[in-house]
């Protein structure tokens, strides 16, 4: 499909960022074509179509692919934030980093059973997704699936977030 390789090839590197050894995956330039954007977004969803209720996004650009997708889609959105910024969090998942932990929140939105579609920009080692999909459970809703524009493979985060639709693959390095 020559617009998705088109959308894919947008997808910037910068090396040793934020720290030396990472090779960072920006999406950026994907996100500021209208072209890419669209497709993008529709083959991130076309498995799932028809099956969810709602679009949660993880912070924070998630929340743009969440966004347009809910949008087109005819739903609305769950913003998944980073611990600290809700004013009401209804639950909350920590997760492991490779230095410390980390933490997720979502608002008190969801109906019970309500099913949810996960999107994200980059699957690295799945904490995050996997995080995300803990907090689903727990707020008594269903996760219907997860998708992320990006799967860097080696980092094993298939194995720890489960199946996830990945557009796009792509090594460390
Ligand atoms: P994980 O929890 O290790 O899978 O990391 C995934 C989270 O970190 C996602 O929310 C991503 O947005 C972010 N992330 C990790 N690596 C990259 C990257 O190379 N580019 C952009 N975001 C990244």
């Amino acid at each position: 499909n020559d617009a998705l390789a088109r959308a894919e090839s947008l997808i910037d590197l910068t090396p040793d960022y934020p720290e030396p050894g990472i090779l960072f995956r920006d999406i950026s330039p994907l996100l500021a074509d209208p072209e890419a954007l669209r497709v993008a977004c529709a083959a991130l969803v076309e498995p799932f179509e028809g099956r969810f209720d709602i679009v949660g996004g993880i912070e924070a650009r998630g929340f743009l692919l969440a966004g347009y997708v809910a949008a087109v889609a005819g739903v609305g959105v769950l913003p998944i934030r980073k611990a600290g910024k809700l004013p009401k969090p209804a639950a909350a998942v920590s997760y492991d980093l490779e230095y410390g932990s980390a933490a997720i929140e979502a608002p008190g939105v969801l109906k019970p059973g309500e099913r949810v579609l996960l999107l994200d920009d980059v699957l690295a080692t799945g904490g995050t997704l996997a995080a995300a999909q803990q907090l689903i459970r727990d707020l008594g809703a269903e996760v219907v699936g997860s998708a992320v524009v990006l799967e860097l493979v080696d980092l094993g985060g298939r194995a720890v977030a489960g199946d996830v639709h990945t557009l796009f693959t792509a090594h460390e390095s």
